[in-house]
């Protein structure tokens, strides 16, 4: 009996391809607008996995697919409108890189507020001589109010870890959480306002886009901090480069950018910023605990017929049933 096609369009972690060669007739090909594919081969394609975006051109393309398996919590890159439409299951991999994400966040809130990547930059510069110290940080994480701006399965996990630390935390999303005790605000700009230290773990939405302006940061302060580790299509980054070349917010950690692999020259000049190359669930355990949600995800939807994460916009169960 002949396998079953899965495509993989681009790179993807190894992992992925190790897992699902014994089961699956993998079909590979470059990422291009129109995928590389002749009618007959597009036509015997039931699944797909895929890290990063997965247009809906391509699905328009692929006659028989019946899921499509995205490495990665956020699925902003896949059409799930268009894949809803056709009845196509799209997984992700959600909480398998919640600790990951959230030590991340606490890391890179600990090295924007107490600026440790400057300090090590200094030493191995051969700074540090007889009668030579690095200058006192300007802030402390001591006393500070933390808001998050999502409060999701990672943003819990970076309140739970935030906690020992003394801070107070408040958050805001669109609905209050019964079972926290943290305080709620109901709008991005009380929480601002209320707050001196602000982490955004929210997905790329229409509705998140650049809500982190000129306004939210001019909430924060001169002593503010912002450390993004959701999407960088949430802040205003020439807002946000202005407020740090001015003074009037205190520093930046950021993990993510508007249009990456680019970072604006702005931030790449800005002493008072941390910047982070996307990292946050780059480690080699959480990465092949992702492949292999992505593979167990292909296996279950063809063994069983019910895929195991699937994204809430889209169908949950097998068409054939
Ligand atoms: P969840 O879906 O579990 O949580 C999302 C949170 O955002 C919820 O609390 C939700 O609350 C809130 N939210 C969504 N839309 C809005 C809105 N318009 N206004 C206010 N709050 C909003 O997602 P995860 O915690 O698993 O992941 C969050 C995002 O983090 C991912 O989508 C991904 O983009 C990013 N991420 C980045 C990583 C990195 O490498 N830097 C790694 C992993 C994830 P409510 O619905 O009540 O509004």
């Amino acid at each position: 009996m002949s396998r079953i096609a899965i495509l993989v369009p681009g790179k993807i972690h190894e992992r992925v391809l190790e897992r699902l060669k014994d089961r699956f007739e993998i079909i590979a090909v470059p990422r291009e607008e129109r995928l590389a594919l002749d009618g007959e081969t597009a036509g015997r394609i039931r699944g797909v996995a895929v890290s990063g975006a997965f247009a809906g051109a391509w699905m328009d393309q692929l006659p028989s697919v019946e899921v499509i398996a995205s490495f990665g919590v956020g699925y902003d890159g896949t059409d799930v409108k268009r894949a809803a439409e056709k009845g196509i299951v799209v997984t992700n991999t959600p909480d398998v890189l919640n600790d990951e994400v959230a030590d991340t966040a606490v890391g890179l809130l600990l090295n924007t507020i107490r600026e440790l990547p400057r300090a090590e930059a200094w030493l191995r510069e051969g700074n540090w001589k007889p009668g030579t110290s690095y200058p006192l940080s300007r802030f402390s994480l001591k006393g500070r109010h933390v808001g998050l701006y999502g409060l999701g399965r990672i943003g819990l996990e970076i309140a739970k870890r935030l906690e020992p630390f003394k801070v107070k935390i408040s958050y805001h999303t669109r609905s209050r959480h019964a079972d926290v005790s943290y305080d709620y605000y109901r709008s991005l700009k009380g929480l601002a306002e209320a707050v001196d230290t602000l982490i955004a773990i929210v997905p790329k939405t229409p509705q998140t886009h650049k809500t982190i302006d000129a306004d939210i940061l001019a909430a924060l302060g001169a002593n503010g901090i912002l450390v993004n580790v959701g999407r960088g299509w949430t802040v205003d980054e020439e807002a946000l480069s202005a407020a740090l070349a001015s003074g009037s917010l205190g520093a930046a950690g950021l993990d993510v950018f508007y249009e990456e692999p680019s970072v604006p020259s702005d931030l790449l000049a800005t002493e008072n910023a941390v910047l982070l190359p996307h990292v946050a669930s780059a480690s080699v355990p959480t990465r092949n605990a992702m492949a292999d949600l992505v593979a167990d995800n292909l296996i279950a939807w063809f063994e069983k017929g019910a895929a195991l994460t699937p994204v809430p916009e889209t169908p949950q169960k097998a068409k054939r049933d």
